[in-house]
């Protein structure tokens, strides 16, 4: 997809909050010819311009025919989330015409506090969204149907440029991001996942490296190793850096890609392990923002570690009582084999301090359903040692519209175990109550596990990003369940922007 600027093309989508009013709502593009035909057919129509209406109508010319849609925009709440799914609405009322190039009259018709650029990015972010599942839910292989072109009608040059260079990039990685998450597990095991990692981003000046199992085995990374023992597909370190030039300790983002997490010994029920391909969302997430990092040439240095491995059933596979050595030198007991990203995540942590000695970590992980218990899919939780990143990654969140939200750590006595210097889950305050396994504070548990492996002087955030990266939320976008919604890129790109901008 391109935006090109403001060119009326032959598929014209219109916002507009009153039918009676449409007149004021029709882009000064459309000829007087043009305008009168649409009043008079719009009247013939019951479109009355609320939310969730919408029309075609078919515009004579003198050479064929202008698609005329008009989406009613009247009850529209201003909300980046309501914008989204505003896109996603248009996208699939737009199914049926896939049309190669599109013109949009959105911005500035809704009553908002949003900028214009706010508005037409997250209404072309909801868009991409939609059209991406609407195409790809049933198949394998991810091939995008987007316009080819896009033109924003009545947008600014300044407006046409901010999208250019700073959406569709996002955007870009937000694709690849969502095909390494969405692509079955049988199609994408940590071998797979490096292979991608190489095919879309070497060509683009980021250096992919991999610790393979002897690799791990000689870095004593024995957390790692024990969530991965089960699978036939090993696990792996990969490395992706950027402009990792040794001249200023870099920023890390280290990434949690469990490929599939069955839950191992502690295995989950049938239906808790459909979707649980998405585990590996973090990681995803991580490979996509740094395309972005790429395709934008974000003047910093920034390295990505990703423990992959896959969370699997075998006779040699990792146990509850088990006692293993982290790479950091602790012990940690196993009290539940479902626990199993922390500890992957630890390992990844504690090799990151040691060889890259950043400035700054962020890690990005889908370590626990409780991030959805605690807010939903609109905000990704996260705790962080560090004021100031914690201030930064919230005004990221509210320029990118990927919301964040900064949650406390649980106490650290939660993890003490009587046997190892910690436990890999917390401790357990309700099994009396049905079906729940009893642990409080899921998610900042799994926030002060992590918070072992990091130096106190090390700035460092653990983003809790189930709940926004897996689409749960109503209306438009409800169709998109159970797959990554490309959410989480925006974030950590526009933090990084920010951090390159004070440089
Ligand atoms: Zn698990």
């Amino acid at each position: 997809m391109t935006i090109i600027s403001n060119k009326l093309t032959s598929h014209v989508v219109v916002g507009v909050g009153k039918a009676s009013d449409l007149r004021t709502y029709l882009p000064a593009t459309l000829d007087s010819h043009l305008v009168n035909q649409a009043i008079l057919q719009a009247k013939q129509t019951a479109f009355t311009g609320k939310l969730g209406e919408a029309v075609t109508l078919h515009l004579a010319k003198d050479k064929g025919f202008i698609t005329l849609i008009l989406v009613g925009v009247c009850g529209h709440t201003g909300t980046v989330n309501a914008f989204r799914e505003l896109g996603a609405f248009v996208a699939d009322y737009c199914k049926n015409f896939k049309p190669e190039a599109v013109s949009f009259c959105i911005h500035g018709v809704i009553s908002t506090d949003l900028s214009d650029e706010m508005q037409t990015t997250q209404f072309l972010f909801g868009f991409s969204q939609a059209v991406y599942n609407l195409e790809n839910d049933q198949n394998v292989h991810i091939n995008l149907p987007m316009p080819k072109e896009v033109h924003i009608l009545g947008g600014s040059k300044t407006l046409v440029n901010f999208l250019q260079n700073n959406l569709l990039p996002i955007l870009k990685g937000s694709e690849f991001s969502r095909m390494l998450a969405n692509t079955p597990p049988n199609l994408m095991m940590p071998e797979h996942f490096l292979k991608h990692c190489k095919d879309e981003l070497e060509p683009l000046g980021v250096t992919v490296s991999c610790l393979d199992h002897n690799d791990l085995e000689s870095e004593q990374m024995n957390l790692l190793l024990a969530v991965g023992k089960g699978s036939v597909h090993k696990p792996k370190l990969i490395v992706l850096e950027w402009k990792n030039n040794k001249k200023s300790n870099p920023i890390a983002l280290v990434g949690k890609g469990l490929m599939f997490d069955s839950g191992g010994y502690c295995v989950k029920p049938g239906a808790g392990q459909y979707s649980m391909k998405l585990d590996m969302t973090g990681a995803a997430s991580i490979a996509g923002a740094m395309k972005t990092i790429a395709l934008q040439n974000i003047d910093l240095p920034i390295v990505a570690v990703i423990a992959a491995a896959e969370n699997s059933i075998h006779s040699d596979a990792y146990c509850p009582d088990d006692i293993l050595h982290a790479h950091s030198g602790h012990t940690v007991e196993i009290i539940d084999t479902d626990a199993e990203g922390r500890l992957a995540l630890a390992d990844a942590l504690s090799y990151t301090v040691k060889y890259f000695d950043p400035r700054c970590i962020i890690d990005a992980a889908t370590l626990t359903y409780a991030a959805i218990v605690i807010m939903g899919s609109y905000y990704i939780p996260f705790c962080s040692n560090n004021d100031q990143l914690a201030a930064d990654l919230e005004e990221a969140g509210r320029i990118s519209g990927d919301l964040a939200w900064r949650a406390p750590f649980a106490p650290q006595e939660y993890l003490e175990s009587h046997i190892a210097d910690l436990k890999n889950v917390g401790k357990v305050f309700y099994p009396h109550v049905k079906g729940s396994s009893g642990h409080a504070c899921g998610s900042g548990i799994g926030a002060t596990f992590l918070q072992n492996f990091i130096p106190e002087d090390t700035p460092w955030a653990h983003l809790d990003l189930i709940g926004a990266s897996v689409e749960w939320k109503n209306g438009s976008l409800r169709a998109y369940r159970h797959s990554h919604s490309g959410e989480n890129v925006a974030l950590l790109v526009t933090y990084l922007q920010g951090v390159a901008t004070k440089e």
